[in-house]
């Protein structure tokens, strides 16, 4: 293990205080003074993954290029970092306990009691050093979901202790990220429920070295004095977390907080050179002061939860900073969308993006919007379920195949032009079972796509189950639908194109997922460029008129 240091972010008071993105932050600092970091995230609940869940529970699943189905932090991390995360960077409780108890199946344990300390601790001990364990990295962070104090979390607590017991001095650090709220009626910043949440973290044995305090206000001297002083802390280590515009201004806010030097200082690490946050100040810069504004409707099934989209709405962020372009959102619920009312949810949009998803519901919505943007020339960008529906809409009504369809929603369609993949046919199993991670992809040169990406092999990450239908693909290319990239090895259709089109472009992948601050997506990026396109050809056509 060398001389790894291992940093756990711990959260108290309530969820949804932004553990992830103080961890990323964090870690941002960290990297641009030169260190290798990582960050993982150990998830207290019974699923093996977040792959089962319906999004409205713990909105997008996030999907790394070796396949893991994660938490929607991992995403963060790699926008923030610019470095893949893997299956390793994501353990649940789940994942925990169904390896010990696969291994006293096995007999691994044989005669012996398995209990939750010393065997499920252990096995959580094991995973939260395994990345520091080939000496890949100078820095471990490990963010633990949920809040201390709930009974699922007390595994994860107790492994905190004792590895700070076994590694040493220095060579771990707790940071707790709590709630300071201003209570309007009183006038005052309370500092109580950050005392009750160290207090209970100090009784499962754990003293947090730093506190990150979240809160709408300022933190004075004098709270940040009693906090320092009810809580054991130093006084610099009570470090302000205020609401940011945008989640990109955290690692400047927690730089001017000095965390990153708190955290060094504490581990025994050198504080030279200062972070090198140039690109990222860069893409702020330009974030902030957008010269143009495009407005994009976003047509999906869980739009009521932004969390679904994750990705989605942070690729755009990126793709919008790189054209100084303000982009926009419009959410459009698809189960609301119908070929009566698609013209005025849409009539207005300077594109449209039809999302991933699962299942039938919202497909009918989905259909009239592509059907809409298609006949009406507006640009379209479609994302796995996405491609799948723009590839139905175009069988039905420009090929005419009635009620052509994907097997997903109809199993009996005469006309299956997205249909179930071979190697899933036999599958039952519905954990970790689809298609899932990074596959290979070659574009065809002359093509929409070709001039976003500007080269022929490209790798893309999946979660799917069924494909376009090779048996088709003469008749859509003749009609004007063209394949322009397909998997080199399986042949399978990884995007396809209108060619009488402004901008249409599907996937059968997720770019999403690899978008990040310094790498914004080519896809997102060209589909923001062809929305500028649009709305100077509009207001062209209006200074005619
Ligand atoms: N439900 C579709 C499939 O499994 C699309 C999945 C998705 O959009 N991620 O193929």
């Amino acid at each position: 293990m060398g001389n790894t240091k291992f940093i756990f972010v711990t959260g108290g008071v309530t969820s949804s205080l932004g553990k992830g993105i103080i961890s990323a932050s964090l870690a941002k600092l960290l990297q641009a003074r030169g260190f290798r970091v990582t960050i993982q995230k150990f998830d207290p609940y019974i699923n093996i993954d977040p792959g089962t869940l319906n999004p409205y529970e713990h909105g997008e699943c996030f999907v790394t290029d070796d396949g893991a189905e994660t938490d929607l932090d991992l995403g963060h991390y790699e926008r923030f970092l610019g470095t893949p995360t893997s299956q390793a960077n994501n353990v649940t409780t789940g994942r925990i306990y169904n390896h010990v108890i696969t291994e006293e199946r096995k007999g691994s344990y044989l005669g012996k009691t398995v209990q939750v300390i010393p065997h499920i601790t252990d096995e959580i001990k094991r995973r939260m050093i395994l990345l520091g364990e080939n000496g890949d990295f100078d820095v471990v962070i490990t963010e633990i979901g949920g809040c201390v104090g709930d009974i699922e979390s007390l595994p994860f607590v107790e492994a905190v202790r004792q590895l700070r017991w076994d590694l040493g001095a220095h060579q771990t650090l707790v940071i707790h990220l709590t709630l300071v709220p201003y209570l309007k009626a009183a006038g005052e910043l309370k500092t109580k429920p950050t005392q009750h949440s160290v207090k209970q973290l100090s009784e499962a044995g754990v003293q947090p070295d730093i506190l990150v305090c979240r809160s709408e206000r300022t933190l004075p001297q004098d709270i940040r004095r009693k906090i320092a002083n009810f809580c054991n802390v130093n006084l610099n280590s009570v470090i302000q977390s205020l609401d940011a515009d945008s989640i990109y201004d955290v690692p400047l806010l927690m730089q001017k907080e000095e965390l990153d030097k708190r955290v060094l200082a504490k581990l025994k690490l050198p504080a030279s050179p200062e972070p090198n946050l140039k690109v990222w100040k860069e893409f702020l810069g330009r974030l902030k002061n957008p010269t143009k504004e495009v407005t994009i409707g976003l047509v999906g099934k869980y739009v009521e939860l932004r969390d679904a989209y994750k990705s989605i709405i942070e690729a755009f962020i990126h793709a919008g900073a790189e054209n100084e372009c303000k982009v926009n959102l419009k959410w459009i619920q698809s189960d609301f969308v119908t070929i009566e009312n698609v013209e005025s949810h849409l009539k207005d949009l300077d594109g449209v993006l039809v999302a991933p998803g699962f299942g039938e519901r919202g497909i009918a919505g989905k259909i009239d919007a592509i059907r809409y943007v298609r006949e009406n020339n507006i640009p379209f960008f479609g994302i796995c379920l996405g491609m799948q529906v723009a590839v139905v809409e175009f069988a039905r009504n420009v090929l005419n195949l009635e009620n052509a369809n994907t097997v997903e929603v109809d199993p009996d369609t005469k006309h299956a032009v997205i249909d179930i993949m071979a190697e899933q046919k036999l599958i039952t199993d519905m954990g970790g079972t689809m298609r899932l991670g990074s596959y290979p992809c070659e574009l065809q040169k002359g093509t929409k796509i070709y001039s976003c990406y500007k080269k022929q092999k490209i790798d893309e990450r999946h979660r799917h189950r069924y494909e376009f239908n090779n048996k088709y693909r003469d008749q859509f290319e003749t009609h004007g639908m063209k394949v322009t990239g397909i998997n080199p090895e399986t042949r399978l259709v990884e995007t396809v194109e209108l060619e009488e089109h402004r901008w249409f472009v599907a996937a059968q992948f997720h770019p999403e997922l690899k978008s990040t601050v310094v790498n914004p997506h080519p896809l997102f990026s060209g589909f923001v460029k062809a929305a500028i396109e649009y709305v100077k050809s509009k207001s062209n056509v209006e200074v005619k008129a």
